[in-house]
C-alpha cells in the first residue's frame, strides 16, 4: 500500500520570524534556510518580500542560494506584493508565490472593508497574476477558521479555477478545536467540486495549545500540506510546532497512515540553531526538543528505561538526533539509575562503597535538585569531606537575552566560611560549577591543614 506523503512547509522565517522579541538578519535566516533544507522539509516560506528591502533581500539570498525545498515568499492578493513577491523568489528552481486574503466576515468588516463579492473577485484576480509568473501558486483564506463554511467553500472553488495549486485553510487566531477543524476540511473535501487538483493545506495557531493537534485532525481528514515552525514560534501563542507534526506522523504511522519527508535526525540541531539564533529559548518541558523531553528522573522510569527503553520511551532520542537519553539523577533517582551513570562513566563501585556513595548522594540531590556529572566525580571526595552548606544564592548579574547568573555557594568548614562562585548564562550550569568550586577549596583547604600536621 502506497502510504500518502504530507507536504512540510516550513514557515520559521516568515510567520516564526514575527514572533515577539524575534528578529533575524539576512546572514542568520540563509544559516536557518540551510538547515532546513539539511532537514529536508519540502517547501521553506522565507518571508514577506513587500514588507521591507531586508525582508526581500532575505527571501531573494534563499532562493539564490538554498538548494532542496521549494522556496515560497508571502503576498497580499495585490499587483505590488505579488510583483515584489517574484521578483525574489524567482531565483530558485523551483519557486512559490504564496497570496492571502481574509475570508472571515470580521475581517471583511473591520480590517479590509469589502464585501463578500469583492474579496471573491480580488483572490481570483491575485491567483491569476501569480500564475502569470509560476505555476507554483498558493491561496490562503486568512482567517478560515472563523470563515462561513459555505462562503469559504465558494473562495476555495474559484481560486483553483484561477489556477491556485495548493489551497490553505488557515486557522489565524487559534480559534479551533479539533474535531471541528476536521468537520471543516471533511466539508471543503466534500463541496468544492474541483477540489482535487489541490492540495489542501492547514495553518494552525497554538492560542489554545491546539495548533499541532488541530493540524493532526486536518492531515486525518484530508490535509496534505502542513504550514509549521520550528519550537513552535510565531505571532502570538505561536505556530504549529514541526517537530510535533512530524514526530506524531513518524511515531503514530499506524494511525496517522500518512509519512513526511523530514529527516528527522536533524531535528534537534535545527530546533537548537533557530533558539539560539532568534534568542528564544525553547522550555524544559517541550515536546520533543525540550531538555527534559528524553529525562527520566523518577527511579520507577530509569529503572524500566534501564531494563528496557520502550517502557516509557515513545520514541528514541537518537531518531531527533540525540545522542542518548539523559537519566536525571534527583532525588527522585533510584539506585540502578544511579549506578548505570556511574557506569557509564566508568565508575565501578564495590556494594557497599556504592551505597556510601548513593547515601551522599541523596544528601546532595536534596541540596541541589539535579546532579550533574561533575558532581559525581566530586563525590568521591564527598564521601570523605562533610560538608555543612550554609547558604547557596543565585544573583543575575546582567539580564536581556545573554543574562548571566551568578551563583555563590557557602561552605562552613570548622567555623570557617568557604565560598565557591560561578557565573554561566545557564543558571544551572553555574550552580554546578560554583559547587564544584567551593569543594575544590574545601579539600585543598584541608590537604594543606593536614600538610601542616604532619609537620608538627
Ligand atoms: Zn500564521
Amino acid at each position: 500500500m502506497d502510504i500518502d506523503r504530507v507536504v512540510v512547509f516550513d514557515t520559521t522565517l516568515r510567520d516564526g520570524e514575527q514572533s515577539p522579541g524575534a528578529s533575524l538578519g539576512i546572514e542568520e535566516k540563509l544559516q536557518i534556510a540551510r538547515q532546513l533544507a539539511r532537514l529536508n522539509v519540502d517547501v521553506i516560506e522565507a518571508g514577506f518580500p513587500v514588507s521591507s528591502p531586508a525582508q526581500f533581500e532575505a527571501v531573494r539570498l534563499i532562493a539564490q542560494q538554498v538548494r532542496g525545498p521549494v522556496i515560497a515568499g508571502l503576498a497580499r492578493a495585490v499587483k505590488l506584493d505579488i510583483d515584489r513577491c517574484w521578483e525574489a523568489v524567482r531565483y530558485a528552481p523551483r519557486p512559490r508565490i504564496h497570496t492571502f486574503i481574509a475570508t472571515s466576515d470580521i475581517h471583511l468588516k473591520y480590517k479590509l472593508r469589502m464585501s463578500r463579492q469583492e474579496v471573491l473577485d480580488r483572490a481570483v484576480e491575485a491567483v491569476k497574476l501569480a500564475r502569470g509568473y509560476t505555476e507554483d501558486v498558493e491561496f490562503s483564506a486568512e482567517d478560515a477558521g472563523r470563515t462561513d463554511p459555505g462562503y469559504l467553500c465558494q473562495v476555495v472553488e474559484a481560486v483553483i479555477d484561477a489556477g491556485a495549486t495548493t489551497v490553505n485553510i488557515p486557522d489565524t487566531v487559534g480559534y479551533m478545536i479539533p474535531e471541528e477543524f476536521a468537520a471543516l476540511i471533511r466539508k471543503l473535501y466534500q463541496s468544492v467540486p474541483n477540489i482535487d487538483q489541490v492540495t489542501l493545506s492547514v495553518h494552525c495557531h497554538n492560542d489554545l495549545g491546539l495548533a499541532t493537534a488541530n493540524s493532526l485532525a486536518g492531515v486525518k481528514a484530508g490535509a496534505r500540506q502542513v504550514e509549521c515552525t520550528i519550537n513552535g514560534l510565531g505571532e502570538r501563542a505561536g505556530n504549529a510546532s514541526l517537530e510535533e507534526v512530524v514526530m506524531a506522523i513518524n511515531t503514530r504511522q499506524d494511525f496517522m497512515g500518512v509519512s513526511t519527508s523530514v529527516e528527522t535526525t536533524e531535528i534537534y540541531r535545527t530546533s537548537q540553531m533557530v533558539s539560539k539564533l532568534t534568542g528564544l529559548e525553547v522550555q524544559a518541558n517541550k515536546a520533543i526538543v525540550g531538555a527534559n523531553a528524553f529525562a527520566h528522573e523518577a527511579g520507577i522510569h530509569q529503572d524500566g528505561v534501564l531494563k528496557e527503553k520502550s517502557t516509557y520511551e515513545i520514541m528514541t532520542p537518537q531518531s531527533i538526533g540525540l545522542e542518548r537519553s539523559r537519566l536525571v539523577l534527583g532525588r527522585h533517582s533510584g539506585r540502578h539509575g544511579f549506578k548505570a551513570r556511574l557506569e557509564e562513566m566508568g565508575y565501578r563501585l564495590s556494594d557497599e562503597m556504592l551505597e556510601k556513595t548513593y547515601q551522599r548522594f541523596l544528601l546532595l540531590a536534596d541540596k541541589k535538585k539535579e546532579v550533574f556529572d561533575e558532581d559525581l566525580v566530586a563525590i568521591d571526595r564527598l564521601v570523605k569531606l562533610p560538608i555543612n552548606l550554609r547558604e547557596y544564592s543565585i544573583r543575575a548579574v546582567t539580564s536581556g537575552a545573554e543574562a548571566m547568573g551568578e551563583v555563590t555557594v557557602k561552605i562552613d568548614d570548622d567555623g570557617a566560611i568557604v565560598i565557591g562562585r560561578a557565573a554561566s548564562t545557564d543558571i544551572i550550569e553555574a550552580s554546578a560549577k560554583a559547587y564544584i568550586n567551593v569543594i575544590n577549596k574545601l579539600v585543598a583547604r584541608r590537604k594543606a591543614a593536614g600538610g601542616a600536621g604532619k609537620s608538627k
